[in-house]
C-alpha cells in the first residue's frame, strides 16, 4: 500500500470513529423543499433556498432561454472576452437591489470574499473576524496574509478594546462580519459594528450570504434594511446561491471600490466568467425576489410557528427570528442519531458538526422555506420532541 492510500483509510477510519465523516447522497429531482433520497419521499429542513426560488420554473425557464442564446459557457475570464450583457444586466440589478451604485460577480461567495480580502488587504494588516465568521473569510485572511484575530461572537464591546489595544501605524484594519450567522441563526450588532469601525478608522465588510433576499424591504438585504451609508459599510459581499436560488455571489460598493476590484481581485481575474445563463437566471430570480413580497411573509410566519412549537414542546429556543434555527445536541453521535430518528419520520435535518461548528456544539441545523407548509412545521416539530428524549437517552 502507498503512503497517501495508508494515510487516507486511517484519516477516514478516524473520522468515521469520531462521528465526523461526511456523506454525500445523490437525490433525484423534486420541487424543493420535497426531497427524492433513497428511494423514499422526504420533506427537506435543509437547504439555504429560504424563499423556493430554486426549483422555480420561470427561474428554470430563464436559464433554458437564455442556454438556448449563450450557450453553456462563458467561454473566458470576465477581462479577456467572458463578460456579457447578461452580466452587466445582472449586476445593475444588483447594485439597484442593495443600493449601491455598483457590483461585481464573482463565481461563488467563497471566490468573492477569497478576491475581496485579497484585494483590500495588505499582507500582514490585521483583520478582524467575528469568532464564527464563515469558513471562507477565515480562508480569505489567511490566504491575504493578514493577521487575523478572531473577536467573541457578536461581542462588540470585546471588539473595541482588541481595536484600542492594537499596535499604532500599522494602517487602517478591517472588520469583518457576517450579517446573518449560518450555523447560528442570529443576527451581527450592525450598529455596534458600524460604531466600533468608525471610531477605529476601520473598514467594515458585511456578509450578508443569509440576509440578501431575506431581510429588508423587497429582499434588498441588510443594507436597506438598516439604511447603511456606503460610509457605514464600504464593502458588501452576498451570494446568489442561497435566497436567490441560483449561483454565483457579488460585491458592491462605490464605484472606485468596485472598479479596484475589477482590477485586482484575484478569484474574478484569473477565472472562467459565470456562464451568462446563469446570470439570466439570477437576474430573474431577482424579479421574482423583489415583486413577491408573500414568500418573505411566509417564511417568517414559519418562524415564528416553528418557534411557538419549539416553546410549547419545552424544546430550546434557537437564538434568531430568521429562516436558520439551529437545535444545539451537543455530541457529533447524538446530532447524527437525532438526524436519523427525524429522516425514518421522513424529515430531512443534517448533524451539523466540528468543524463547521465549534466542538461540544453540534447541532440540527433547521432551515425553513417559504414553500413550507403548516403541517411540514407542525409534523417536524412533533417528529422532534418525541425524538428528543429517546435519542437523548440511547446516546451520550
Ligand atoms: C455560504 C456562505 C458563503 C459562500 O457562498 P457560496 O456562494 O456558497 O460559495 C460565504 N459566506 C457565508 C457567510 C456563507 O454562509
Amino acid at each position: 500500500m502507498s503512503g497517501l492510500e495508508e494515510a487516507c483509510r486511517q484519516d477516514l477510519a478516524e473520522r468515521e470513529e469520531a462521528g465526523f465523516l461526511r456523506r454525500r447522497e445523490a437525490r433525484a429531482p423534486s420541487r424543493l423543499p420535497r426531497l427524492r433520497l433513497g428511494g423514499r419521499r422526504l420533506v427537506g429542513f435543509a437547504s439555504n433556498d429560504y424563499l423556493g426560488l430554486a426549483t422555480d420554473a420561470r427561474v428554470a425557464r430563464a436559464l433554458a432561454r437564455a442556454a438556448r442564446r449563450w450557450g453553456a459557457g462563458a467561454a473566458a475570464a470576465a477581462t479577456l472576452g467572458g463578460y456579457s450583457e447578461a452580466h452587466a444586466s445582472l449586476e445593475e440589478a444588483l447594485a439597484r437591489a442593495v443600493g449601491r451604485p455598483r457590483a461585481l460577480v464573482f463565481s461563488t461567495g467563497y471566490m468573492a470574499n477569497l478576491g475581496l480580502l485579497g484585494a483590500f488587504v495588505p499582507r500582514g494588516r490585521r483583520v478582524y473576524a467575528d469568532r464564527l465568521d464563515h469558513a471562507s473569510i477565515l480562508d480569505a485572511a489567511r490566504l491575504a496574509g493578514a493577521r487575523l484575530t478572531r473577536y467573541p461572537h457578536g461581542d462588540t464591546e470585546a471588539l473595541a478594546r482588541l481595536l484600542a489595544g492594537g499596535p499604532a501605524g500599522e494602517g487602517p484594519p478591517l472588520i469583518v462580519s457576517e450579517s446573518v450567522f449560518s450555523m447560528e441563526g442570529d443576527r451581527a450588532p450592525l450598529p455596534g459594528l458600524v460604531a466600533c469601525a468608525r471610531a477605529a478608522g476601520a473598514t467594515l465588510v458585511i456578509d450578508d450570504a443569509h440576509g440578501f433576499g431575506v431581510l429588508g424591504p423587497e429582499g434588498g438585504g441588510c443594507l436597506p434594511e438598516g439604511g447603511w451609508s456606503e460610509e457605514d459599510v464600504p464593502l458588501y459581499v452576498a451570494t446568489l446561491g442561497k435566497a436567490v436560488g441560483v449561483f454565483g455571489a457579488f460585491v458592491a460598493g462605490s464605484e472606485a471600490v468596485v472598479e479596484t476590484l475589477v482590477q485586482r481581485a484575484r478569484t474574478a481575474l484569473f477565472t472562467t466568467a459565470l456562464p451568462p445563463a446563469l446570470c439570466a437566471a439570477a437576474t430573474e430570480a431577482l424579479v421574482l425576489l423583489r415583486t413577491e413580497d408573500w414568500r418573505r411573509r411566509r417564511l417568517f410566519a414559519h418562524v415564528e410557528r416553528f418557534r411557538r412549537g419549539l416553546a410549547e414542546r419545552g424544546l430550546p429556543l434557537p437564538p434568531g427570528r430568521g429562516p436558520i434555527q439551529p437545535l444545539v445536541v451537543g455530541s457529533p453521535a447524538r446530532a447524527l442519531a437525532l438526524s436519523a430518528r427525524l429522516r425514518t419520520a421522513g424529515y430531512y435535518v443534517p448533524a451539523v458538526r466540528p468543524p463547521t461548528v465549534p466542538p461540544g456544539t453540534s447541532r440540527l441545523r433547521v432551515s425553513l422555506s417559504a414553500l413550507h407548509d403548516a403541517r411540514d412545521i407542525d409534523g417536524l416539530l412533533d417528529a422532534l420532541a418525541e425524538s428528543w428524549g429517546a435519542a437523548g437517552a440511547a446516546v451520550p
